[in-house]
């Protein structure tokens, strides 16, 4: 890994300048070719919540500028969710030479040493098996079995879900009834929202890299099978965006066939601008950290209370967006710089107790 080696190399000290972070920590070990980051963005509200996300990036510059942003994003879900957690964030680089399995043992023992300051999961590169082997380490791992909240992705797909739902709502569809939605990545949530979708009637148009589990969506649901490519400008009402982030762009935007777009993939919005320009173009955004909490929100309640929380906990992600978007009509202003403005206040707002290593959860 080069850090002078592209134009992105001061992308992670920027960020990291920029950010209200409380801790960074590099993690290395040559011999496991072993680059990782761990960010606590905050633990104002509680424990830092938030996967290890295992990818390869351009440079470590890169890589550490993804972990501090996610680890906000993180922050915001728990404060405007009123889950008594914060955000925080692992990057593991991927590279030929990484010896996996003693990679997420070694983040397992440091997350263990973090004493609950930071409790990890999911998220992309890092899947059951991951997970599994940290678990033999410590502590402050969601397993995905039955001794932890399970798989994610389930309720993730549940609070994608409800906020189809809120969105439909506000385009005027009184159910799902015919509404005709483009599911973009077929993976873990988008499967599970496909399913959810059929099942309340909605019209489904469907794509994915891997032609298999295009074909099985189309088997399964009657879904229109779509090129990958064109996902954002098939003309529907909804566009659910579950692979990749990035989609709504200065490309794309212009493009735009849906009225509203809502998804589960992080950072839809390849920038804030975009966010503006849709709004001002009178299409309907639901924020991609509201709409995607459901894991998140499940896995942190499960590991603060012991016991997973109800579905309803969940399907309140689509009340929350019902009162985003009215406020943004009231204010004339975007969703996410709304939902940003409303997490940001909550947390505000919360006595400044910062989370003690070790206390009880
Ligand atoms: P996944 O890896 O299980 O599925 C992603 C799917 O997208 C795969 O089937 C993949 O083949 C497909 N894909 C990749 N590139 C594509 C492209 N260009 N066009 C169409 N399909 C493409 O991931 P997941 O767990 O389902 O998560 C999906 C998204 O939601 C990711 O962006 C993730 O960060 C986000 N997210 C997931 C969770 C969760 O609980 N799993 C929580 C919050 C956010």
């Amino acid at each position: 890994m080069d850090s002078a080696s592209s134009d992105t190399s001061g992308l992670g000290i920027a960020a990291l300048v920029a950010s209200d972070c409380e801790q960074v920590q590099i993690l290395r070990d040559a011999e496991i070719g072993m680059t990782a980051f761990v960010v606590v963005h905050s633990t104002r509200l509680g424990p830092a919540f938030g996967g290890i996300r295992r990818w390869s990036y351009p440079d470590p510059g890169a890589g550490l500028a993804d972990a501090l942003r996610l680890a906000e994003h993180m922050t915001l879900k728990c404060a405007i969710h009123g889950v008594p957690g914060g955000g925080g964030k692992a990057v593991l680089l991927d590279c030929p030479e990484l010896d996996r399995r003693r990679a997420y043992l070694r983040l397992g023992e440091f997350v263990q040493e973090m004493s609950g300051r930071f409790y990890t999961g999911p998220d992309v590169g890092t899947g059951a098996d991951d997970l599994l082997t940290m678990g033999e380490v410590t502590d402050y791992v969601a397993l995905p079995d039955q001794r932890g909240p399970g798989e994610l992705s389930e309720p993730t797909a549940l609070g994608v879900f409800a906020g189809v739902r809120a969105v439909a709502k506000e385009l005027d569809y009184s159910t799902l009834e015919g509404v005709r939605v483009v599911v973009q990545g077929l993976g873990g949530v988008g499967w599970r929202l496909c399913d959810l979708l059929a099942k309340a009637g909605a019209e489904l148009s469907v794509c994915d890299v891997l032609a298999d589990r295009v074909d099985a969506a189309c088997v399964e649901w009657d879904a229109v099978a779509i090129a990958p490519e064109i996902a954002h400008a098939v003309d529907c009402d909804i566009y659910a965006p579950c692979a990749l982030g990035g989609v709504i762009n200065s490309k794309t935007l212009p493009e735009l066939g849906a009225r509203a777009v809502a998804g589960s993939a992080n950072n839809v919005l390849a920038s804030a601008d975009c966010g503006v320009d849709l709004f001002r173009r009178g299409l309907l955004y639901a924020p991609d950290f509201v709409i995607n909490s459901g894991g998140l929100v499940h896995g942190a309640l499960f590991h603060l209370e012991g016991q997973a929380p109800p579905s309803t906990r969940i399907e309140e992600i689509g009340d929350r967006l019902t009162e985003i978007f009215s406020q943004s009509s009231v204010d004339d202003s975007p969703p996410e710089v709304l939902a940003r403005e409303m997490a940001r206040q909550r947390l505000k707002q919360s006595s400044s107790d910062p989370f003690l290593p070790g206390r009880k959860q």
